[in-house]
């Protein structure tokens, strides 16, 4: 079942909510046969061949790992701890990390933007601290998936107004299984209802006593909308690194590898992933392979801080840009050697077309996020009237995916089927008795209930979007051969040229201007343009054809005969 999901690349629970659906009542480590997994997978919009037989199934990417760190072991030395934040939703993860980025992040250079890449790095007596950012479980489920393992320790969030709730006992029992060092935060304290004695009892159920109270478990009564004792619980996360410091080490002179923590395709970057280097230094030029493919020379880096780099230690977040493949949440990445063993791109996607072995892709685009629901109503008519319409939702990002339907009042399977999918759960014409409605508070799961199908769909609509998130779109706008430099300063450089192609655009208070330095085709750095000048006036706008001098922010390496290419990034909401 896990590996199964794996395979299709969904959660867990997905597949086990299109299970139940089915009549099949299945755990996690059961094993499905060929026909149910093909019926099932087919309805979840995948097709199935089955794999001929001598294929080797892969070593988990977590016993690969191993292996790698325990060939480092003899030149390992100390680096950050990796921490990992879990709970119930709204029990506050997010908000803590936004606390911690806030008032302990590692200084940004001024003008330095901090981007949200999937982790960051905090400061605290100087020791560095990684903070993983994605405790949307969605991503960490797809590591733990791949068999992936990224943190050294973990944070448990309960609410002191809400206590122990399913999220957390499952949280609890990740932890518990991947034997990780955890500290419980009791976050909200600031509530007026908060008890925190309250949750340290109801913890206790679970074997996890206090220190206080005498057992081995530090816990934190926190505010993470105050900032309240986020300092001590900082101190807590290191005397945790402090005490189990044999095992959070690396060795930095070797190769690096780490796993994909987010990745994406960028409309302006292209394929885009972030990596958590976890052995080893990560160098510009690095050829990168992961599962014995290609994925290209590390083109360029940026740290959190959106800050260019040119190299990247263990424990170190680091987004690279410009791969061959957007490789999965969860992948390891190793740098190989020499490219000469790797196989390319196009070989490998082209034996993944002939060679009949069992492929799970989904049937109309790749990579297409899902949008669950689960619907009720009064009549057949509008129950299909209602699916037609969310089917015809036209999106190259997202699809709306019913995972369940049927006419009547809303039930209680219906709420366990919107939890275990992840779903949004709607009632046309039909309402949720009072029992069943308390069910769902109880599993902070909405129920949304509609008398207007246009209303609905309106509804829908946005709730597809604000699932979408944000796009970082490029511009280009022109480009300008380098035929003289004027001055070369530490981190900046006045240079003048021609304008070859479109034109230079310079208005700091509305866009930053990016430059792009070219050398023979390459990418050499890149950096910001922060003056204009054209016949020693400063300007707004040069075009094709003219001269110009420019002043350069970045990394002061261009020559005569360099092609700079100017663009601006723009953050813009998705939209369908
Ligand atoms: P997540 O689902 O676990 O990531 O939870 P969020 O961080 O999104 O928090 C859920 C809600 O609780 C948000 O409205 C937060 O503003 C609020 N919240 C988080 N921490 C605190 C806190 O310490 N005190 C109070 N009063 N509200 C908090």
């Amino acid at each position: 079942m896990r590996e199964f999901a794996a395979l299709l690349d969904l959660p867990v629970n997905q597949v086990i909510a299109e299970l139940m659906k089915n009549g099949i009542m299945a755990s996690l480590n059961e094993r499905l046969d060929f026909d149910t997994s093909a019926i099932i997978a087919g309805d979840l919009g995948y097709n199935v061949i089955e794999k001929e037989d001598g294929e080797e199934i892969d070593t988990t990417t977590e016993e690969k790992l191993k292996a790698i760190l325990e060939e480092g072991k003899a030149c390992s030395t100390a680096r950050p701890p990796v921490v990992v934040v879990m709970g119930h939703v709204d029990h506050g993860k997010t908000k803590v990390l936004d606390t911690i980025r806030k008032t302990n992040v590692v200084e940004a250079e001024s003008g330095g933007i901090t981007q949200h890449i999937g982790a960051y790095q905090a400061k605290k007596k100087n020791c560095i601290m990684t903070f993983i950012d994605t405790p949307g479980h969605e991503a960490f489920t797809a590591m733990r998936s791949r068999g992936a393992r990224v943190a050294d320790i973990a944070i448990l969030i309960v609410a002191a107004d809400d206590g122990v709730k399913p999220q957390t006992v499952e949280a609890l029992r990740i932890i518990q299984n991947s034997g990780l060092p955890f500290i419980v935060a009791i976050n909200k304290i600031d509530k007026e209802d908060a008890n925190i004695d309250k949750v340290k009892t109801e913890l206790a159920q679970y074997n996890i006593t206090p220190e206080e109270w005498g057992g081995k478990t530090i816990m934190v009564p926190i505010s993470a909308k105050s900032g309240k004792n986020i300092d001590d619980l900082l101190d807590a996360i290191l005397l945790t690194a402090e005490e189990n410091k044999d095992k959070i080490v690396a060795d930095a002179t070797r190769l690096a590898a780490g796993t994909v923590i987010e990745s994406h395709v960028d409309k302006g970057e292209g394929n885009v992933a972030t990596l958590l280097i976890q052995t080893g230094t990560l160098k510009i030029g690095d050829p990168l392979s992961i599962n014995g493919i290609f994925y290209g020379k590390i083109r360029q880096m940026k740290d959190y801080n959106g800050k260019v780099i040119e190299k990247a230690t263990p424990s170190m977040p680091v987004k690279v840009i410009g791969l061959k493949l957007c490789p999965k949440v969860g992948d390891l990445a190793e740098i190989a050697k020499s490219t000469k063993d790797l196989k390319k791109v196009k070989q490998y996607k082209a034996e993944k077309m002939d060679k009949s072995k069992m492929i799970a892709k989904p049937k109309d685009k790749e990579d297409m996020k899902l949008f669950n629901v689960v619907i009720k109503a009064d009549v057949l008519g509008s129950l299909e009237a209602i699916i037609e319409s969310l089917e015809k939702i036209e999106s190259e990002y997202i699809r709306v995916n019913v995972v369940s339907k049927g006419l009547g009042n809303i039930t209680e399977n219906d709420v366990l089927m919107a939890e275990a999918s992840d779903a949004i759960l709607i009632g046309f014409n039909v309402t949720a008795p009072h029992n069943i409605s308390q069910v769902a508070q109880e599993k902070n799961i909405q129920i949304y209930s509609f008398t207007i199908i246009y209303k609905l769909i309106e509804m829908i609509k946005e709730k597809m979007e604000e699932s979408l998130g944000e796009e970082i779109v490029k511009k280009d706008l022109g480009k300008l051969e380098v035929l003289a430099i004027f001055k070369t300063e530490k981190k900046a450089m006045i240079v003048g040229g021609k304008v070859t192609e479109g034109v230079i655009e310079f208005n700091p208070s509305k866009v930053e201007t990016k430059i792009n330095v070219i050398r023979n085709n390459e990418y050499i750095t890149d950096g910001v343009l922060e003056q204009l000048q054209a016949g020693k006036q400063d300007v707004t706008i040069v075009e094709r054809g003219n001269e110009c001098g420019i002043r350069f922010a970045g990394n002061p390496v261009i020559e005569t005969g360099d092609i700079l290419e100017f663009y601006t990034e723009e953050k813009k909401k998705r939209v369908l």
